[in-house]
């Protein structure tokens, strides 16, 4: 069974698990998306919805990106001579973070601040 609340409302609902992805409208005549586990997102997206997103993850990929590059070339003393490959360097990084953010949403982001830990750590 999946429970999920109308994410305008907040009213509770307990569907069978067969029933992911249906949707049903709400006592306040809003439709919503069964989710696919429990108590996930209900609220149907709107392409603005996934144009905000993709903003937001690859904005945060973009800057992941930056502190990337920044950990790399503070690290690194014979890149910091590069001085205007650098920043190629930067740019590149930026866009890889920020595409990856856009594709990959929150697991991409996820990911590539698991990088730089580990970088940071090793
Ligand atoms: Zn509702």
């Amino acid at each position: 069974m999946i429970a999920f609340r109308c994410w305008y409302c907040g009213k509770r609902y307990l569907v069978a698990e067969s029933r992911i992805g249906e949707r049903l409208k709400c006592s306040c005549q809003n439709l919503v998306k069964v989710p696919k586990k429990n108590h996930g997102y209900s609220r149907i997206k709107k392409p603005l919805d996934y144009f905000v997103e993709l903003l937001v993850y690859g904005g945060g990929g973009a800057l992941l990106g930056f502190g990337f590059f920044l950990l790399i070339v503070i690290r690194i003393p014979f890149l910091t001579r590069l001085s205007g490959r650098r920043w190629t360097a930067c740019a590149i990084l930026m866009l890889l973070g920020f595409l990856l953010g856009a594709l990959g949403g929150e697991r991409g982001i996820n990911w590539l601040g698991r990088k730089i830990r580990d970088r940071e750590q090793g």
